[in-house]
């Protein structure tokens, strides 16, 4: 029978970022097990790319404090492309309400050693993006070491880095049972026959509850569509823009390729399983655009280059990380809310150290356990776009 120390579930960019790091730390005998022919095909492929520090909660801006160096010096330690941009994330607020929440948050991520973050004016604002509608905006916070990733090369990069240096992949191959014994873990039965392992990580992104329950887990992850617009080529805004995010209603967008990518969280989007792109989405985000950009009442968008992707959502918009206490050998690395691309690298560096050590310096790993919505210690994070 195939045999391997740690099998991963799921092969995006979180399982692909643990066997990179588990490989790293020198474990050789990994299987990575992905259902689909490519990888990419979950959320990783459908992801906006945005890497950024500026959060709310000290173990979301740790986990960004190593994930985001991890990105810049990315290419050079694993000589392969994340592609990563440091153009920055603008925060615009347009209350005194959104205003005291950017800097409370800039003084805890100060404290918290984040270098590049600051608090601008409303005047700073207008000068640097005359094209934005200001009459509202009365101040906001900007980091310039946030920013954007390629996360299909960033995945594909940390696979070929472990695969290089001894990893397995396997495609195209479903896991379908999680099998205990009374030592814990013992095996995990595929579409390509049964692998016998003591160690599994569940990476299966929005799919983790489902991975989760054939080991007998309650997970509180729920799959929650996102869509984003694409534009037609667009010289009228810079394209050395950071991500701007407009806190009135949510809607940011980001300079892509010759045109920009448009983002709004839809507040009547419902969880569960749904994949296509609403056409009616368009006019509902176009409106969001030029009201804050009067200039993209001109922007052009082909529908058909339109497209949805899940993110995977917990009760309290934090990452669930981690070993189960009632199945040994057991991993979690689930629910990252929208943040799995930016917090891959710490997230990959966390599991390795859990799996190899049973602890780890990144953080506060007790924090981000299953344990903590039967125990009552959510820990809510409102920095989510
Ligand atoms: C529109 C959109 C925009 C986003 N923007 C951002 C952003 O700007 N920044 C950011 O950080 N994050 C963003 N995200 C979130 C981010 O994309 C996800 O958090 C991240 O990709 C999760 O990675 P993953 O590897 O856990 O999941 P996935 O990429 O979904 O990978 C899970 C894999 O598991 C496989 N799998 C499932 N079940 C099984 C099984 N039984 N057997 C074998 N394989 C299985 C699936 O085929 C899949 O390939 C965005 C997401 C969406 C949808």
């Amino acid at each position: 029978m195939q045999t391997a120390e740690v099998v991963i579930i799921g092969g995006g960019i979180v399982g692909s970022s643990i066997a990179y790091h588990l490989t790293a730390a020198g474990c050789k005998d990994i299987l990575v097990i992905e259902r689909e022919t490519a990888q990419g095909k979950g959320s990783t492929g459908k992801s906006m790319g945005g890497v950024r520090a500026q959060f709310s909660t000290p173990v979301n801006i740790q986990m960004s404090l190593y994930s985001i160096p991890f990105y810049a010096s990315f290419d050079e330690q694993l000589g392969y492309p994340a592609d990563y941009r440091p153009q920055g994330y603008l925060f615009c607020a347009t209350n005194e309400k959104q205003l005291a929440y950017l800097r409370t948050n800039y003084n805890k991520q100060v404290e918290m050693g984040l270098k590049n973050v600051r608090l601008v004016s409303a005047d700073e604002i207008r000068s640097l993006f005359p094209q934005l509608r200001a009459d509202d905006i009365i101040g906001g916070s900007f980091c310039s070491t946030d920013g954007f990733v390629d996360p299909y090369s960033a995945m594909i990069g940390f696979m070929s880095w472990a695969t290089d240096h001894g990893a397995t992949l396997w495609k195209h191959t479903q896991v379908t049972t999680i099998r205990c014994d009374k030592r814990g873990l013992s095996e995990v039965e595929t579409t390509r026959g049964p692998v016998s392992t003591r160690k599994v990580v569940n990476a299966a992104g929005p799919w983790a509850a489902e991975v989760a329950s054939m080991a007998g887990v309650d997970l509180p992850v729920e799959p929650l569509r996102r869509m984003l617009v694409p534009t037609e080529p667009f010289d009228q805004f810079p394209h050395t823009a950071p991500m701007i995010i407009d806190m009135s209603n949510g809607f940011h967008f980001r300079p892509e390729s010759l045109g920009f990518l448009l983002a709004w969280n839809d507040p009547e989007e419902t969880p569960g399983f749904k994949s296509d792109f609403e056409a009616s989405f368009i006019e509902k985000i176009l409106t969001r655009a030029a009201d804050r950009v009067p200039i993209f009442e001109n922007l052009a968008v082909n529908p058909k280059r339109a497209w949805a992707g899940l993110y995977e959502m917990t009760p309290d918009h934090h990452p669930i990380l981690g070993e189960v206490a009632s199945v040994p050998g057991f991993f979690l690395a689930n629910g990252f809310s929208g943040h799995g691309v930016m917090h891959a690298p710490a997230t990959g560096k966390i599991l390795s150290d859990l799996i190899l050590t049973g602890k780890t310096n990144l953080v506060d790993a007790s924090l981000l356990n299953v344990a903590r919505f039967a125990e009552g210690r959510m820990i809510e994070e409102t920095a989510v776009l």
